[in-house]
């Protein structure tokens, strides 16, 4: 079994769900495998793609798609990010089991059940209720202890900062500052960031005892980060 080559793992999901088929495993272990050729390397976030059940973050009837290494439209015209994304984005993280991490954009939930599965201690916010009701409703089925809120993410989420991890799952104008300020010290914070709506650089952001770092990293393309620090909504 796979997972038994990371020590120390303890999984967060039932490898058992009834909805996860050997034909799904394999599947997810193939995709896997497409993403470590593609340069994903860190154990952490392989043992995690390769235990969570993408397909139920789908709709029975696009469950056959979810192995694909794709995005894909969810509610609200929102979209499960591409697995090589989640991986890159969390590989990004240089997160440590234990670690408190704020997800900004729950969407489906996936990215989410990925940074649990990761063993951090997960919040994550959306501002779509229909998808909070939808993430939320998708980790309840998995036994997940991630929390999942209605709030306006560009704004950090106060109540339970300071973080150690936070990660934007949407592409804003800039790097809002108070997401920066709900870092702990030595915290990491991974935003897609652009001048566009459509095309956006990965910024790696350190908060660092002598002050905050910025590293630019490859292109990507996200649905927008809406909100007080997010692109404005278009009018008429
Ligand atoms: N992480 C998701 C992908 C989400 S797509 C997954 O794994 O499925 C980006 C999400 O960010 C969308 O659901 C969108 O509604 C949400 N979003 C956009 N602006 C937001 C904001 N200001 N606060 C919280 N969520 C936001």
């Amino acid at each position: 079994m796979a997972l038994g080559r990371c020590r120390n793992y303890q999984p967060m999901f039932k490898n058992s769900h009834p909805e996860d088929s050997a034909i799904y495993q394999a599947r997810r272990r193939e995709l896997v495998e497409e993403l470590q050729q593609k340069g994903i390397q860190d154990p952490l976030v392989l043992a995690a793609l390769r235990q969570v059940p993408r397909h139920l973050f789908f709709a029975p009837e696009f469950r056959q798609f979810a192995y694909r290494d794709e995005a894909f439209p969810i509610l609200s015209g929102q979209t499960i990010s591409q697995p090589y994304t989640v991986a890159y984005q969390s590989q990004l993280l240089l997160a440590k089991p234990g670690m408190k991490v704020l997800e900004i954009g729950s969407g489906s939930g996936y990215q989410a059940a990925v940074l649990e599965a990761m063993q951090l201690q997960v919040v994550s916010v959306e501002i779509i209720p229909a998808l909070v009701a939808l993430a939320a409703k998708t980790l309840k089925l998995l036994d997940s202890k991630v929390k999942v809120l209605q709030s306006d993410g560009s704004e950090g989420y106060l109540p339970e900062a300071p973080y150690d991890r936070i990660l934007v799952t949407a592409g804003a104008p800039a790097v809002p500052s108070t997401l920066v300020s709900q870092l702990k010290p030595g915290g990491i914070l991974v935003i897609p960031v652009g001048h566009g709506r459509n095309d956006q650089k990965m910024v790696r952001v350190y908060r660092e005892a002598d002050g905050i770092r910025h590293e630019v990293l490859g292109d990507f393309r996200f649905v927008p980060l809406t909100g007080k620090h997010g692109w404005k909504e278009e009018k008429g």
